[in-house]
């Protein structure tokens, strides 16, 4: 290997995280797993709010030339500068040292010199971006850029769209970094020579997976990485919020199962049932859930919202990445007899609320308990009260009626079936056996609001069909699974069960 690969500003975030996950970007791209809906989903985002933030700059000038075409755009981007008339360029290409890369916005600065502007779709700043804007301003000033200011441009969590003209000057926030990127230059050159030695070498480097491979990003490249690795049988990784210091000593100690954790690790509450659950092999009952259970009023009803959260607001009154409920799910009990179950899935691209708010509000009738998994349900009827004033009566009484499953099950049981998360995707497999979302098209959340937005904008309706048939079933196993797991915990304990005396608070 003579020569090696280039770096791009995402090859040295890929490196920064781990070399050999930069080996595999630049020699072994295959082994990668590939981008699942929802991440696609996030990568359309991004595309679409860039867009959003060149509108800030009229009269900019687009260097459009893509990956295929280096040396093209980087002869635009010199030719557009030396001519001194774009007041901005986006997607402007610069190189220096090897290192190459497409700034999202250099803006001419009045009073000479450049302002290099980072852009994300997200609403707060991380470090991660201002190491994002040192790599490029080290290639930048290396390339004879007069870059005299580095910014991160997310989206303003404050701005409410009016629905009827968005102002994507008022959209954005400019977080100034420049301070911040400029310390990080001499660490960026030193970070680059050491990338640039290792892709030059004539093997990969010997890393081992760990905790890094998660942070910043997951690691595309795991699964090849842990190919080998038996799977732990409960790993520690199971132990609800383990600390990062606790982590390490137990990976300091090569402890990877929880039943191998030794007597007097500092553990919480919560850690320690779980813990006790594994080592014994069976649940470990630890509160009264049966009596949380019988305090429900019957009707007992079941409900369930799915959501997708634009960055860029749609309808009027919503701000960056509002969630909208497009979708419920309702199973209500009845005695001796299968749920009765209605749901409203809204399939028009205007604002779901007002006609989703009239259809829940009949769901649900004027009595009962309406049971959820979390506090999600709640926030989200907060959110249509709020929105619709006229409904906000009947919206609060229904808040008023719900009756949150997920802290009882937290304080009162665990099965070593959940494997460390109280999710309802964890929870129902280990108490209902035989039901789960195997069998559906749409498994979770993030997908379900994927598929949303791409039936909307489908043009086949056959497609649109299917994907609203799809997602009105999987809002319906949530609510439906809601029930059976009800039954459930109302027998837990009759069985092999340990019976902890302490009740624990989460931890
Ligand atoms: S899985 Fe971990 S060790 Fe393997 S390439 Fe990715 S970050 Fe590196």
């Amino acid at each position: 290997m003579t020569e090696h690969p280039a770096l791009s500003k995402s090859r040295y975030i890929s490196g920064a995280q781990c070399h050999l996950r930069l080996w595999y970007d630049c020699y072994e791209r295959d082994l990668a797993v590939a981008p699942d809906e929802a991440l696609r989903a996030v990568f359309d985002t991004g595309h679409e709010v860039g867009e959003l933030a060149c509108k800030r700059i009229p009269g900019g000038h687009l260097v459009a030339h893509d990956h295929r075409h280096i040396p093209e755009a980087l002869e635009e981007t010199g030719r557009v500068i030396e001519a001194g008339r774009a007041p901005a360029l986006f997607e402007a290409a610069f190189r220096h040292r090897g290192v190459l890369v497409r700034a999202d916005i250099i803006e001419r600065l009045p009073g000479g010199g450049w302002r290099l502007t980072e852009v994300k779709s997200t609403t707060r700043l991380k470090d991660l971006f201002v190491l994002d804007a040192g790599v490029q301003l080290w290639v930048l000033r290396g390339a004879g850029l007069d870059v005299r200011e580095a910014c991160v441009l997310t989206l303003d969590r404050d701005y409410v769209y009016d629905g009827r003209r968005l102002d994507p000057g008022a959209l954005f926030r400019l977080h100034p970094v420049t301070g911040r990127a400029e310390a990080l230059l001499a660490a960026v050159e030193a970070e680059v020579d050491g990338m640039q030695a290792m892709l030059a070498a004539p093997t990969a480097p010997d890393i081992a997976p760990g905790s890094h491979c998660f942070d910043p990003y997951p690691c595309p490249y795991h699964a090849h990485c842990t190919r080998n690795d038996a799977p732990p049988d409960h790993g520690i990784d199971e132990l609800p919020r383990l600390a990062k210091a606790e982590r390490s000593r137990l990976d300091a100690g090569k402890v990877r199962e929880i039943r191998d954790i030794p007597d007097g690790f500092p553990l919480t509450p919560l850690q320690r049932i779980v813990r006790r659950a594994v080592v014994e092999g069976r649940p470990v009952l630890h509160g009264d859930i049966s009596g949380i259970l019988a305090r429900r009023r019957r009707p007992v009803r079941y409900l369930d919202f799915e959501t997708f959260s634009p960055a860029v607001p749609r309808f009027a009154g919503t701000r960056p990445y509002d969630a909208i409920p497009f979708l419920f799910s309702v199973h209500t009990e009845r005695r001796g007899a299968p749920p009765d179950h209605a749901d409203y899935l809204h399939e028009g691209s205007d604002d779901p609320r007002p006609a989703l708010a009239d259809r829940l509000i009949g769901a649900l009738g004027r009595s009962g308990s309406i049971c959820t998994w979390s506090g999600y349900e709640g926030r989200i009827l907060r959110d249509l009260a709020a929105a619709l004033p006229e409904r906000a009566a009947a919206l609060r009484a229904i808040g008023a009626r719900l009756f949150d499953l997920l802290p009882p099950v937290r304080d009162s049981f665990y099965h070593p079936a959940f494997r460390g998360s109280f999710s309802i995707k964890s929870v129902l497999p280990a108490l209902v056996p035989g039901m789960d979302y195997a069998d559906l098209s749409i498994a979770d959340g993030q997908t379900a609001a994927a598929r949303y937005v791409l039936a909307l904008a489908a043009d086949d309706p056959e497609e649109r069909r299917r994907t609203f048939a799809d997602l009105r079933a999987y809002c319906a196993r949530d609510t439906l699974a809601l029930a059976e797991l009800c039954k459930s915990l109302a027998t837990v304990g009759r069985e092999n069960t340990v019976r902890e005396p302490v009740r624990v608070r989460p931890a």
